[in-house]
């Protein structure tokens, strides 16, 4: 079917040949195709003159209850896992910050969630997969099986062969509850300071104001979380300690129209944010849904940047460089006047594979308004980046340039050589791909 598709960020929209993949063989004649899960990464890492949609691929194959294994197809999505699981006592092993994401997706683009710094990527928890390879072969590997294939295939944004099976551990709970402390730091030393304090937590993250300057320059809204046991629940809660069930979805009906969203509306929406609660620190007990999926409550909140689309801007630093970097990345931005709504900023642990994003530091996400300039701005904040040694996230980029990630993955010639041994005829492609000249051309 010849369509328009875009992903999560509505930049950039390309036509293209949709055809719905069901486990059969690809046929080996097909050129520059590439799979793609639910479309919830930002730009164009799932896009291509060829797109094999994994979404009807979705059947749970085989679960191990007495050690949690679970082996899926590739199309099924977090939100279903979740459903299926969570009710029996367990839960994923990460998770990002939407659940409408495909197990596929989770491994190609070695997610992360809000524990790293304990948990590592997704792919961490991978024990096998079976994968289709651009000369039709299918393989089975792992981290010990073909184990060359698996390492580019975690990380990989699919340009090593459509995952096909996933094979992966559960993580046992005793309820469906996370018992979360919020605490506001009024800067962001105090914010890099919680994070170190409370780093035995398994969940961390903070919303953090880019905009604001002076004494609170960096004010935050630090979260942690633990799954909660079932003696720490309330006497309600202990009613249905694994089904209990949150609210009803909310829809962002229309694109709104793009002057709505501006440096004074941001501004505004943060100090509100920072503002709703009035106590320095909160403690409860919540259903894990808003705990880790704050945003999918809002069905399409992607719309409130209307039909031009935005851009998220997702960086790491190194631990050492974190604190210089993010002060003066965000004082850029701040001088600039590119606001972004509250951003996320998290701890990354250790991570040693060959292409995935984290490295150990902090990460920051910001979603910028697609606006002209934008892409120009960007480019410096790359080169501010780079040279304090840190790197894009593939997953969420839109338009960095080729020599940006050469200079940044500094595993990228490994991977190519790799890619060159399965897929010598560039079958497998994405704009993504030929944009960052991953694959020669
Ligand atoms: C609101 C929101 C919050 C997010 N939070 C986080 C977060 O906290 N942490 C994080 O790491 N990410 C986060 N993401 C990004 C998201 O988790 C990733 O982009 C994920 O890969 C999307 O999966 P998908 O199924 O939608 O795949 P798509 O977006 O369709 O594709 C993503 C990549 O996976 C490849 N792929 C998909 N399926 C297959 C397959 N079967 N075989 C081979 N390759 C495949 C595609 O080719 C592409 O390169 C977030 C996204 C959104 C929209």
């Amino acid at each position: 079917m010849k369509t328009t598709v875009s992903n999560w960020s509505n930049y950039p929209v390309k036509d293209a040949m949709l055809t719905y993949w069901r486990g059969e063989n690809i046929p080996t004649a097909s050129k520059n195709w590439i799979a793609r899960g639910l479309g919830r990464c930002y730009g164009d890492a799932s896009l291509s003159d060829q797109i094999f949609s994994t979404v009807k691929h979705n059947h749970i194959l085989a679960f191990a209850p007495e050690s949690g294994m679970v082996c899926c197809q590739s199309g099924v999505s977090l939100h279903d896992l979740l459903e299926v699981f969570v009710p029996k006592g367990w839960f994923l092993p990460v998770t990002p910050g939407t659940k409408f994401i495909t197990v596929g997706g989770a491994l190609a683009s070695d997610i992360h969630g809000k524990n790293h710094h304990v948990a590592g990527c997704f792919g961490d928890h991978v024990t096998s997969c079976t994968l289709i390879l651009a000369n039709g072969e299918r393989m089975s590997c792992s981290p010990t099986e073909n184990s060359e294939v698996f390492n580019a295939t975690r990380g990989g944004m699919g340009l090593t062969g459509m995952i096909d099976t996933v094979t992966f551990k559960l993580k046992k709970i005793e309820s469906c509850y996370i018992k979360q402390r919020q605490i506001k730091a009024k800067n962001l030393d105090e914010v890099l300071t919680l994070f170190d304090t409370y780093k035995s937590y398994t969940y961390s993250m903070a919303w953090i104001d880019c905009l604001k300057g002076g004494k609170n320059f960096g004010r935050s809204i630090m979260m942690m979380g633990e799954h909660a046991t079932l003696e720490e629940l309330n006497s309600n809660q202990r009613k249905k300690p694994l089904t209990g069930k949150v609210g009803r979805d909310i829809n962002m009906p229309i694109n709104l129209p793009g002057f709505v969203l501006n440096a004074l509306s941001v501004k505004a929406f943060n100090w509100l944010y920072f503002h709703k609660n009035v106590k320095k620190v909160i403690e409860n007990t919540v259903h894990y849904d808003p705990f880790f999926y704050p945003l999918d409550s809002i069905l399409h909140w992607n719309r409130m940047y209307g039909k031009g689309g935005f851009v998220q801007y997702q960086f790491v630093l190194p631990i050492n460089n974190s604190e210089e970097g993010l002060v003066k990345i965000m004082n850029r931005i701040r001088q600039k006047g590119w606001g972004s709504f509250l951003s996320v900023l998290k701890l990354f642990g250790k991570q040693e594979s060959l292409i995935s994003f984290p490295m150990e530091g902090y990460t920051l996400a910001l979603d910028f308004p697609l606006k002209k300039g934008l892409f120009a701005f960007l480019d410096e904040l790359d080169e501010l980046v780079l040279e304090l040694g840190g790197r894009i996230y593939l997953t969420k980029d839109a338009r960095m340039k080729a020599a940006t990630f050469e200079n940044s993955y500094p595993h990228s010639q490994e991977f190519l050589s790799i890619l060159k041994k399965i897929n010598p005829d560039l079958i497998i492609q994405s704009d993504l791909a030929k944009r960052l000249s991953i694959l020669p051309s």
